[in-house]
C-alpha cells in the first residue's frame, strides 16, 4: 500500500541535510508537490499543504525533523473533517444508514462488511435489499448477509426500492433491531433517474446518515462524484473502498479536503473483516512509511 507516495515524500524529507537551510526546504516542497502529484492528491488540496508545512517548518526552525512534524501535522489536520467518527448509533433504534455510491464500488460489499463490523460488536442487524438496478445484487446480499450471520430483508415480487425500503424499516422498528443498513442502486455514472431514485428512498426513510462509498481506484473521480452526491441527496460519511490496492493513496487527502465529509471506515480486501474505522494518525502513519 502507498509504496509511491512513500517514497516520494522520503525523498522530500532528504532534501534538507543541513539544519536552517532555506534553499533545501525550498528543494523538499517541490518534491512533496511532485509526490502529491503523483499520489492523485487534488492539486488545491496539495498547494494548501505545502504552504502549511512550510510556514510550520520555519516556524520551528528548518530541519529535517521540523519539516516531518509539520507534515504530519497538516495531513492530519486535512484528514480529520470535522463530523462523526466510525459509526454512531441513534438514539432512538434502529440506527437507520442509506448506502449509496455508484455500481461497482464495493458498496453491496460495504454494507455487508459493516453488518459484520456491527455483528461482532453484539448488534442486531437488519440488511434492506433496494439494489434493483444491478441484476445479482439481491443475490449477493443475501449470500453475504447468510455469510455474517445477520438478517435481511428483500422482496423478490417488489419492483420499487422505496417500497422494500419502508417494508425493511417497519420491520427493523417492530422486531428490535439496532441498525437497519439500505443497499441502495448505483450506477455506472451519476445520472438523473439515479439521484431521483434515492432521493425518494431517502425521504420515505428518513436515515440517520447517507453513506457514500467511494471506490479509491478511481481517483480523483471519486472526489468529484462524491461531491455530486453529496449537493443532491446529502451525505455524512464516506466509505473509502478498496484502499488496500490503492498504492497512490492521495484520494484520502483529495475527499476529506475537497468533500468536507468525514472519512469514517476504509475498506481493504475483499473479505467480510478487512473493513476499518477510518483514523487520520493510522493513515499519516501508512503514508509516511
Ligand atoms: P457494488 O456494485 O457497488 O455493490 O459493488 P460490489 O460490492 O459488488 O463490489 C465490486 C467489487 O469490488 C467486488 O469484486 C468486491 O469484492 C470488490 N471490493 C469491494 N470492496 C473492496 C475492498 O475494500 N478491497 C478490495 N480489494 N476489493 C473490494
Amino acid at each position: 500500500m502507498f509504496d509511491s507516495i512513500t517514497g516520494s515524500l522520503r525523498n522530500s524529507i532528504n532534501k534538507i541535510r543541513h539544519k536552517d537551510d532555506a534553499a533545501a526546504l525550498k528543494k523538499a516542497t517541490t518534491e512533496l508537490k511532485k509526490s502529491l502529484l503523483k499520489a492523485d492528491v487534488h492539486h488545491k488540496t496539495s498547494k494548501e499543504l505545502i504552504t502549511e508545512v512550510e510556514l510550520e517548518t520555519k516556524k520551528n526552525g528548518i530541519g529535517q525533523d521540523s519539516f516531518i512534524n509539520a507534515l504530519k501535522k497538516e495531513l492530519n489536520e486535512i484528514l480529520s473533517t470535522k463530523g462523526n467518527q466510525g459509526f454512531v448509533f441513534s438514539n432512538t433504534p434502529p440506527t437507520t444508514i442509506l448506502m449509496t455510491g455508484l455500481q461497482g464500488s464495493g458498496k453491496t460489499t460495504t454494507t455487508g462488511k459493516l453488518a459484520n463490523y456491527l455483528k461482532t460488536r453484539k448488534k442486531k442487524v437488519l440488511v434492506a435489499a433496494c439494489d434493483l438496478q444491478r441484476l445479482a445484487a439481491v443475490e449477493q446480499l443475501k449470500q453475504i448477509a447468510q455469510q455474517v450471520e445477520v438478517d435481511i430483508y428483500f422482496d423478490d415480487n417488489e419492483k420499487d426500492p422505496v417500497v422494500i425500503a419502508k417494508a425493511a424499516q417497519e420491520k427493523a422498528k417492530k422486531e428490535l433491531y439496532d441498525v437497519l443498513l439500505v443497499d441502495t442502486a448505483g450506477r455506472l455514472a451519476i445520472d438523473e433517474e439515479l439521484m431521483n431514485q434515492l432521493f425518494e428512498v431517502k425521504n420515505a426513510i428518513n436515515p440517520d446518515e447517507i453513506f457514500y462509498v467511494a471506490d479509491s481506484l478511481t481517483g480523483h473521480d471519486a472526489t468529484k462524484t462524491a461531491i455530486t452526491f453529496k449537493e443532491k441527496i446529502g451525505i455524512d460519511g464516506v466509505v473509502l473502498s478498496k484502499y488496500d490496492g490503492d498504492t497512490k493513496g492521495g484520494v484520502a487527502l483529495s475527499i476529506a479536503h475537497q468533500v468536507g465529509v468525514p472519512l469514517r471506515f476504509i475498506g481493504v480486501g475483499e473479505k467480510m473483516p478487512d473493513l476499518e474505522v477510518f483514523i487520520p494518525d493510522r493513515i499519516v502513519s501508512r503514508l509516511l512509511g
